[in-house]
């Protein structure tokens, strides 16, 4: 599949208006450093010792893992061990010279995770009583808007710490740099432990996170970034946790102080549409600079906003038969006016965007329809507003369409992607690189006429020259699980035609978005080719019917259907998903 279009043009603003909106955002900023300094301050008298439980098992990440490497690649394994480990060393050096507070409580052992906008680390604590304790420690990147840092430290200290949401001990703040500590929790890569889960398991997992999206949306609280690595899983434990509130989004009426601030930037900018790109967000589109290269202000954006009165979004068969999509934004009122325009092709609109914008005379009319370039009129479309933060594979299709009625269903929507790659076994399920390779991709699992009619309830127009059909999904799941007695099954394919790197797949979208656009990784054909290789089959045939992969019972498609529904008003919700037959004999 090949995107010709994302749809994603701007529009140039007034240099007053901007001048306006800096000088609010430099209070904001003020007020919020105020706030942050305050919260932390009262934070570290509150330092009460209420530890979790102990963790005893080895690191999930440490970078001196043995492996059964052959001796040829020893060497360079052993160089590429001191590489990294002289790398980690180096980074819990500067955290600790950052943050010297940090040194008189814990002993730093290992760094745990590394994403654009934070890292985390491995700690332990000595407790009076004599045993350590071990402690995650989210360093932000000192870039991040003192607002979003304030707000997901809300999150975590009201929200968090019970019904499997990831609670918090300490927070330190010297100067911009910000460390989160949160009790550690070993947890499984989902990768790793995808295919060997009983179904039973899977309905544990699938309980749990219900628990944890409960409680945090009884505070209004819309986690934004619902996705295996945000979701902690320890196997043996039986253990869980909803991490990462980074993107967190407050409902109207959230019980999260801080998330109104945020939301109430973004209301304000819905009110000087087209004025103001973003709201606040570390993860936003400007975040895609280097970090160390952004200031504040920059740093300030999570979404691309927009107004015009609607959107299209083309789909069409290419040359080669695959689907080819291209998104217009089409303004009802210059289709009507018929004068010719001049075209340009869609590697030049980043640099002729704002040119055009400027000098596009009202009267003109697209001519780019139905082709793949964009044309200058629709170059200088006004803006919707809409938030689009997250991550493309696990994005709800009223995010992918840039609805700006957003609300706890899109968490709803990402928990239905993680239920499908557990019961089909793929993962990631969706590999998209952008909105429209996201949203074809679910068309060819909800079907295209149900994806446009979905879409169109809320506003929002799709075109597609294909008509795909919805797939049942226990045959799709099945059939990609291998247990389809119909699915052709050869040998086992190359380890490297079926891992995908995770870590890029799942990235929260700017995280990904570093560096060339990747192809989509799924695609119809993608799909039916990866399932005739038969890989991993081996193993799901010697587990399938002891693991209760046999017998899935209908309840767990019915309960996949309602929380992939096109339909954010009737999808399910985290309470009444817990009621759901699937869980009846489990007790929350
Ligand atoms: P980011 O915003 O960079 O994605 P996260 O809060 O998601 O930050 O943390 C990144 C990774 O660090 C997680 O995917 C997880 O592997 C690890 N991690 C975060 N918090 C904890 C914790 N409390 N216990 C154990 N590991 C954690
Ligand atoms: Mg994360
Ligand atoms: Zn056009």
């Amino acid at each position: 599949m090949r995107v010709w279009r994302t749809g994603s043009v701007g529009r140039s603003r007034e240099a007053a208006i901007a001048n306006v909106l800096t000088s609010m955002n430099s209070a904001a900023l003020a007020c919020a450093h105020d706030f942050v300094a305050r919260f932390f301050a009262s934070q570290s008298c509150v330092v009460e010792a209420s530890f979790g439980t102990q963790m005893e098992e080895p690191m999930a990440f440490s970078p001196l893992r043995g492996s059964d490497r052959c001796p040829a690649d020893d060497s360079l394994k052993k160089y590429e061990q001191s590489v990294k480990l002289s790398g980690v060393k180096r980074d819990i050096k500067e955290l600790c010279e950052a943050v010297p507070q940090l040194v008189s409580v814990f002993k730093i052992k290992d760094k745990i995770g590394e994403g654009t906008f934070s890292s985390v680390y491995l700690a332990t604590a000595q407790l009076q009583e004599g045993h350590e304790e071990k402690i995650a420690l989210k360093h932000l990147i000192p870039t991040s808007h003192p607002v979003r840092i304030a707000a997901e430290l809300q999150c975590l200290t009201v929200a968090g710490g019970q019904d499997n949401v990831m609670g918090v001990k300490y927070c330190f703040r010297k100067d911009d740099h910000v460390v989160i500590a949160m009790p550690y929790l070993e947890h499984e890569s989902f990768l790793d432990i995808l295919n060997s889960l009983s179904f039973q398991e899977v309905r544990e997992y699938m309980f749990n996170l219900f628990i944890a999206l409960k409680r945090i949306h009884q505070f209004g609280i819309v986690h934004r970034d619902v996705k295996p690595s945000n979701f902690l899983y320890n196997r043996r434990l039986k253990k869980y946790a909803l991490v990462d509130f980074g993107l967190a989004q407050g409902t109207r009426d959230t019980k999260i102080e801080l998330l109104k601030f945020v939301q109430s930037e973004a209301q304000q900018e819905d009110c000087s549409r087209n004025k103001y790109h973003g709201v606040i967000g570390h993860k936003g589109p400007l975040n895609r600079l280097a970090p160390k290269n952004v200031d504040r202000q920059c740093t300030t954006k999570t979404s691309v906003k927009r107004s015009y009165e609607n959107t299209q979004i083309h789909i069409k068969q290419g040359k080669d038969g695959k689907l080819i999509k291209q998104s217009k934004t089409v303004d009802i009122i210059s289709r009507k006016l018929a004068t010719k325009t001049t075209a340009i092709s869609t590697k030049a609109v980043n640099s002729v965007m704002r040119e055009t914008a400027r000098s596009c005379p009202a009267v003109l009319t697209c001519d780019c329809y139905g082709t793949d370039r964009v044309c200058s009129v629709c170059l200088s479309r006004r803006q919707q507003v809409a938030p689009r933060a997250g991550t493309p594979g696990f994005r709800a299709p009223e995010v992918l369409t840039k609805c700006p009625d957003q609300t706890t269903a899109i968490d709803m929507w990402s928990a239905g992607v993680i239920f499908l790659s557990l019961l089909s076994g793929r993962y990631p399920f969706y590999k998209a690189s952008d909105d429209l390779t996201a949203l074809a991709q679910i068309m060819t699992i909800r079907g295209s006429r149900e994806t446009v009619q979905a879409a169109r309830a809320s506003g929002k127009s799709i075109l597609c020259s294909k008509d795909v059909p919805a797939q049942d999904l226990r045959a799709l799941c099945e059939r990609l699980r291998g247990l389809d007695s119909t699915a052709p099954k050869s040998a086992i394919g190359p380890p490297g035609s079926v891992s995908h790197d995770p870590a890029a797949s799942e990235s929260t979208d700017q995280k990904a978005s570093h560096g060339q656009a990747s192809q989509a990784q799924y695609s119809e054909d993608s799909l039916y080719k990866r399932d005739s290789d038969g890989w991993r089959s081996h193993l799901r045939d010697c587990t399938a019917s002891s693991e209760g992969w046999d017998s899935v019972p209908d309840e767990a498609y019915d309960l996949l259907d309602k929380l992939l529904d096109l339909n954010p008003a009737s999808r399910i919700t985290a309470e009444a998903a817990l009621l759901h037959p699937l869980f009846k004999d489990m007790d929350s």
